[in-house]
């Protein structure tokens, strides 16, 4: 029998921004001077490097000074746990059910690893959490179950590795529709104590890779992740109920370009694919940072494997703390304005918190059970390939087979990565398409709202704010289609060099270099390409389930409007197949109607509930309390003021103009 849930309470909150200015090392203070300088635990001064400026640049003020305010700002003789208080409370909040995302950012050496690992002196932010935790749980008074269990995993050059395992395999990302993104195949421990999370931490740090450069000694080139997720199993009069919070804390790499760290070599290959990551966070930190001024701009996490992990810390699920860290060095002014720049743009992202309630539904056990056995073949393929490999390698003097053993390893290296690329440009071209699907839905309303809005008044001021915002919804979608042509592109391009390296792979079959090679190579390019579509697949079920999910909620909004009360709903319900699930679990204190006025506009949304968005028996309901409520389903938004226009989406202007 169907079911509706009702809606899960939500709250808009905003990126919290921290600066951390470190002190000058030994070196900078023989080289150089302090430049930067905090004031009233808010404010930043970076003053202009330039010392000799010529007469002329001061009396015209052209200064390179800047000057910024954050939420918090803290000098070099602050110490780790001084930011921590003030930022513990989002922390902590991860025994609520509620989860939190905290990522350093800035340039190498600029003591992001000091910030979060910290040293035995001056423990970091990971440390103090996980401190935090145990002892909110030791002295926690009520009868709720805890289990905490942690995992660390390091993004590095593009490539997921668990460092919480000796020698980790590659791992993949997958997204699941309640989750989340989540690492496939990655482990998770569960911790009884702090001190155990210590040890994994400081086994997983032993793992991460390092290099020298210029700008730091022992300089991580990966981005790492610890996750600590915490279970609370609550008991209450009439059922039984789990919440799972979950605390990410970020060390990034360093976010200069690869070159100017001067490293070199092969090295530089690895540096721009960190880059690919940072520079992809860069850029959905400038479209998040827009998006409430734009409405549906497109926001490109799937350019990079950091920006889908970070997603959910970025703009769903979380309190998100961003800490930047910054040099004092006038050497590093470009590093120190560049790291403040994007900490500026970051204080206008908003996420939307939510407690996580359990248990959670499989929807997708089938397909994830399929794609993980097809992730265990593909690991097996992959561990064949590497000992072929290292089969060849015995023959070192035949300079034959080294040249055959490099081609197949470029072979089976661009195999791999050909697979993967076509897996994210499909999704990302599904969900844009997804985004201008809803903008195209608003331009119509809006476009019939104009129209109805012109036979009143020509010119008001009604009629002009309707335009301005047309012309918005305009410009996303041009932008949109700009980047979808792109990625159409980037499509058939991938498409061709697939067509290639099966060309190249069938060759050298036919030719019989190394027939067993080639054919697990072949092998396991078409599991990749098996394993590519199922993930897309899952990606589109996932969307109609969160449309269902967005169509459920909006019926619920409804429901509350139409002042029906809880018995008659019931009975109505039940008449029509549907079962009210969970009524007693709807928040109690503000109805949803309250919460959902309490907090900013969502994203537009599709609320045709003619539409595939809500299942049948639902449709009926909808259609039934509407003709008792004396009401008229209309899909035609209905604005009364610009100011109603600004404060609310197409979407909400529908359902309230339809209840109202
Ligand atoms: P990053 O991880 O950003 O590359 P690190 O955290 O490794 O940089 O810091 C670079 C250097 O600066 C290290 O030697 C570290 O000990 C020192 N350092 C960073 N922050 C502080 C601080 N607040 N107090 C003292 N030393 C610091
Ligand atoms: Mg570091």
């Amino acid at each position: 029998m169907p079911s509706i849930r009702p809606p899960t309470w939500k709250q808009t909150a905003t990126l919290q921004v921290a600066v951390k200015c470190r002190p000058l090392t030994p070196l900078e203070r023989q080289q150089g001077r302090h430049i930067v300088h905090v004031t009233n635990n808010k404010g930043v001064i970076v003053l202009d490097p330039d010392l000799s400026k010529d007469y002329l640049d001061v009396v015209q003020n052209r200064t390179k000074e800047k000057r910024y305010i954050f939420d918090f700002a803290f000098g070099p003789d602050c110490t780790n746990k001084d930011l921590y208080d003030c930022i513990s409370s989002t922390i902590v909040g991860v025994v609520q059910g509620l989860n939190a995302t905290v990522f350093a950012y800035g340039s190498t050496g600029s003591g992001k690893t000091y910030t979060m690992v910290g040293t035995r002196n001056d423990p970091g932010l990971m440390v103090l959490s996980f401190h935090s935790i145990f002892d909110l749980i030791k002295k926690d008074e009520s009868a709720d179950e805890f289990e905490v269990s942690c995992s660390y995993l390091e993004v590095y050059n593009e490539v997921i590795y668990d460092l919480l395992e000796k020698s980790s395999s590659h791992l993949e990302l997958r997204e699941d529709p309640e989750k989340g993104i989540v690492v496939a195949g990655l482990r998770t421990i569960k911790v009884q104590s702090a001190d155990k999370i210590m040890e994994l931490l400081n086994i997983g740090n032993s793992r991460r890779k390092t290099e020298s450069t210029e700008a730091n000694a022992t300089s991580s080139r990966s981005h790492a992740v610890l996750e600590i997720t915490v279970k609370r199993k609550q008991r209450t009069d009439y059922r039984s109920q789990v919440l799972c919070g979950k605390l990410s804390l970020v060390d990034l790499a360093g976010s200069e370009r690869a070159s100017e760290t001067l490293n070199s070599g092969h090295k530089l290959r690895d540096g721009a694919n960190i880059n690919r990551s940072l520079l992809a966070l860069a850029n959905c930190i400038n479209a998040l940072g827009k998006q409430h001024k734009k409405g549906l701009a497109y926001v490109p996490y799937r350019n990079s494997k950091l920006t889908r992990i970070l997603k959910d810390g970025l703009s769903g699920n979380s309190q998100t703390v961003m800490i930047a860290t910054v040099s004092p060095a006038d050497g590093q002014y470009q590093h120190t304005v560049n790291t403040l720049k994007y900490a500026d743009r970051a204080k206008e992202i908003k996420t939307h918190i939510q407690k996580n309630v359990g248990p959670i539904d499989t929807h997708f056990s089938e397909y994830e059970r399929i794609i993980d056995s097809l992730q265990v073949e593909v690991c097996r393929l992959k561990k064949e390939l590497a000992e072929k490999d290292s089969q060849l390698c015995k023959k070192p003097a035949e300079k034959s087979a080294d040249d055959e053993l490099s081609w197949l390893n470029f072979l089976s290296r661009e195999t791999s990565e050909n697979v993967q690329e076509r897996v994210n440009l499909q999704k990302a071209l599904l969900e844009l398409e997804e985004t201008n699907l809803k903008n195209r839905t608003e331009l119509q309303h809006l476009d019939e709202a104009i129209a109805k809005q012109q036979s009143v008044e020509r010119d008001g001021a009604v009629v002009q704010a309707l335009r301005l915002r047309r012309q918005v919804i305009l410009d996303n979608i041009r932008d949109n289609d700009e980047s979808g042509a792109n990625y159409q592109k980037e499509i058939e391009a991938n498409e061709k060099q697939r067509r290639q390296l099966q060309d190249m792979i069938d060759e050298a079959i036919r030719s019989d270099g190394n027939r067993t090679y080639l054919n697990i190579l072949s092998q396991y390019r078409i599991l990749g390409m098996s394993n590519a579509e199922l993930q897309f697949e899952m990606a589109v079920r996932d969307q109609v389930i969160h449309e269902q999910r967005e169509a459920q909620r909006g019926l619920w909004k409804m429901l509350m409007g139409l002042g029906l009360d809880q018995k008659q709903l019931i009975e109505l319900a039940a008449r029509q197949g549907v079962t009210l699930e969970d009524w007693r679990a709807a928040p109690s204190a503000k109805s949803p109607h309250e919460h959902h006025k309490a907090s900013s506009p969502p994203p537009a949304r599709k609320m045709s509930f003619g539409g595939r968005g809500l299942a049948q028996p639902h449709r009926q309901l909808f259609t039934c309390l509407c003709s008792r409520a004396g009401h008229q389903p209309s899909p035609i938004p209905f604005w009364n003021s610009p100011t109603e226009l600004n404060s609310k989406m197409p979407s909400q202007i529908s359902v309230s103009g339809a209840s109202s």
